[in-house]
């Protein structure tokens, strides 16, 4: 199984042996700083951790860790050149899977504007996408999203993510792959299946979105579980446990 979105850096060893233990072999870790940011070189020292320490911690328990890396939406308070020159370097050197988490979250002008550079950069350089939508005002911000991104960027290069049973009808006629976070306070793992019920398992990529909010690091493995309980297809199945999200990171 992959589980498509993660934040490594706020969780432990534990979690990532017991993740591996219940078969997620690979798992996708995104940027997101919790906390203030007051010189980009904080920033950068957040990434360059991911990349180079929380991987090879991963890695100890068994946990194949691929990265994203990019600016979110609230770490936009930062000056974003230094950031988006080592972007170029590590999407050069293969080092990241994708441009991410990036997206928009209260929609303020630095947001916007960092959100289209970002996206400027993977069109650029042939690379894939992680958007986050946030937790309020999701249909708001995924439409103002949806408007920004065919300016920018082929869709297909890019995940939508948290996407939920409410505001998933607005983004399944577009080109992009949408990413169901199964967490806690967000959506759980009946909801995700009526999901793939009505729409079909093909556009769909799962995840944990484990950080440190409420989170459960086994939500992926608990998700599969329940689809093979009701009688779903294995071949089905394993396109959202695996498939899509090989094809779509070629990882
Ligand atoms: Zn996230």
């Amino acid at each position: 199984m992959i589980d498509t979105h993660m934040h490594a850096d706020a969780r432990s060893g534990e979690d990532f042996r017991e993740m591996y233990l219940a078969g997620i072999e690979t798992a996708v870790t995104c940027s997101y700083y919790p906390y203030k940011i007051p010189h980009e070189m904080i920033l950068l020292n957040h990434l360059n951790r991911i990349l180079e320490f929380d991987t090879k911690r991963a890695k100890e328990h068994g946990l194949d860790l691929k990265v994203a890396l990019g600016i979110h939406p609230t770490n936009s308070n930062v000056n974003p050149e230094t950031i988006f020159e080592n972007l170029y370097k590590w999407i050069e050197s293969d080092q990241i899977v994708a441009i991410g988490e990036i997206g928009l979250e209260d929609l303020t002008d630095n947001e916007i504007t960092i959100f289209k550079q970002q996206l400027d950069i993977a069109s650029e350089t042939n690379s894939k996408v992680i958007i986050h939508t946030p937790r309020k005002n999701k249909r708001e911000v995924l439409n103002v999203i949806l408007d920004i991104l065919p300016q920018h960027i082929d869709e297909n290069q890019a995940v939508i993510d948290h996407i939920n049973p409410q505001v998933v009808g607005d983004a399944i006629n577009t080109e992009c792959m949408l990413g169901l976070t199964v967490q806690p306070q967000k959506m759980d793992k009946f909801e995700a299946i009526s999901i793939l019920d009505e729409y079909g398992f093909e556009k769909f990529l799962l995840n944990s979105d484990i950080s440190n909010k409420a989170s459960d690091p086994l939500s992926v493995p608990k998700t599969v579980d329940e689809l093979i309980r009701q009688g779903y297809k294995k071949s089905e199945i394993e396109k959202v446990a695996s498939e899509n999200a090989q094809k779509f990171f070629k990882i």
